[in-house]
């Protein structure tokens, strides 16, 4: 009887998920369907007192992204992290998620704005979705990640960058882009192999014992010149040494840190 209770919950809690990424493919239809149309129109406006006029040119396409930022979805696993990004309420998505496997799932087509980012920078750019492609990777954050994993991933870049054209070192973390406020991928996150496959900076280790740095050496600059928004030095800092020298994470910078920024200059 007990068995008998079980197989129906689980006949319902599977017929449940169904209906779930039965209603998000309905409705991401809906949505494309709906941008589709909003791309006919341009009204006419006034900017300034001035009218401004339509005329429409045949000659365009859509937008391409041209950041990546890679992300651990601190979940327990790729099917709790399809259920969040496929339910209305969460309010969050991400175009690709790649489980503990290797496996690689597309939930976003990539011209879409996915809002994996939220708040945060990187370089000039203050609007991270507008122009990024997120890639969620199944892991707690307290876990490595899989060789099976990286592989993919490297696999999914070496497409998307060829693909869209994207500079290979425009590969970032959340962390990168959103200081203080994320911390994935975790520091068991691979930059440096990630980097000897061909994406992502790293800075030239057989150098890092000679560096002189120069009396002047501005670190908040350096910083700023990578890409970090700087407006909070401290949390600029921990991102930094999250992803640069993460043995020893900290909100201070060593001696060693601050040559291995001033080696990431070179890099850019
Ligand atoms: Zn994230």
């Amino acid at each position: 009887m007990k068995t008998f209770k079980l197989l129906i919950l689980l006949a319902i809690f599977t017929s449940c998920s169904k209906n779930i990424y039965k209603i998000s493919k309905k409705e991401y239809n809906k949505e494309a369907r709906k941008l589709g149309k909003s791309l006919i129109k341009i009204t006419p406006d006034t900017i300034d007192n001035r009218i401004s006029d339509v005329i429409k040119s045949q000659n365009f396409n859509l937008r391409k992204p041209n950041l990546i930022v890679i992300h651990h979805t601190a979940q327990d696993s790729c099917q709790q992290t399809y259920k969040t990004f496929a339910l209305e309420r969460t309010q969050v998505s991400s175009h690709y998620v790649i489980c503990d496997d290797g496996t690689i799932t597309q939930m976003l087509n990539d011209l879409v704005r996915g809002w994996h980012a939220g708040g945060g920078s990187w370089g000039t750019n203050t609007d991270i979705n507008s122009v990024s492609i997120g890639i969620e990777l199944d892991n707690d954050g307290k876990e490595p990640f899989s060789y099976a994993q990286i592989n993919s991933l490297v696999a999914l870049l070496k497409k998307l960058t060829t693909k869209y054209k994207i500079p290979t070192n425009n590969v970032v973390g959340h962390s990168d882009i959103a200081p203080g406020r994320k911390t994935d991928p975790s520091a068991l996150f691979p930059w440096k192999a990630l980097s000897q496959s061909g994406f992502g900076i790293w800075y030239d280790e057989d150098k890092l014992k000679d560096v002189k740095l120069p009396l002047d050496f501005n670190y908040n600059f350096a910083l700023k010149y990578i890409g970090y928004n700087t407006s909070n030095i401290k949390n600029a800092i921990y991102s930094f040494k999250l992803r640069f020298n993460s043995d020893e994470v900290s909100h201070e910078l060593t001696e060693k840190d601050k040559k291995i920024l001033f080696l990431l200059m070179d890099e850019i």
